[in-house]
């Protein structure tokens, strides 16, 4: 497979592994949480593997760009846009970050406290 066979994100856009992918293009995938916090809970991921935003290079500035184009177009298609959701990106150990390759958390379908845990 293409991608980090050790990294589950990578073998989630391989196909390697199953998930219920709700949006794909050239550059992202977007696919329901196993384990969701919110009535939507959708990762958006890169193809390719970047363990971390410490990790990120110049380069990887329309990667980026499309992630978030893909967060937004998530939270269209599935009902939140107007009523307002929240974008998360945890970085390493202190952010709780489980799964070292870069995901945006677009969570929604219920009021979003604030300050974050
Ligand atoms: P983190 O804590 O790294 O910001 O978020 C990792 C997220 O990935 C968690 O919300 C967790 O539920 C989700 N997750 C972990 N393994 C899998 C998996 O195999 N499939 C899916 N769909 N989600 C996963
Ligand atoms: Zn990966």
């Amino acid at each position: 497979m293409t991608g980090r066979s050790d990294c589950i994100f990578c073998r989630i856009a391989a196909g390697a592994i199953p998930a219920t992918i709700v949006r794909e293009d050239e550059h992202t995938i977007a696919f329901r949480d196993l384990d969701p916090k919110a009535p939507l809970h959708v990762l958006v991921i890169p193809r390719g593997h970047i363990a971390s935003i410490n990790d990120i290079v110049d380069d990887d500035g329309p990667v980026l760009g499309a992630l978030l184009l893909a967060a937004r177009d998530v939270a269209r298609s599935e009902g939140v846009a107007e009523a307002g959701y929240r974008l998360v990106v945890n970085t390493g150990a202190a952010a709780h970050q489980t799964v070292p390759h870069v995901h945006v958390h677009v969570l929604g379908g219920r009021d979003m406290s604030w300050p974050p845990g």
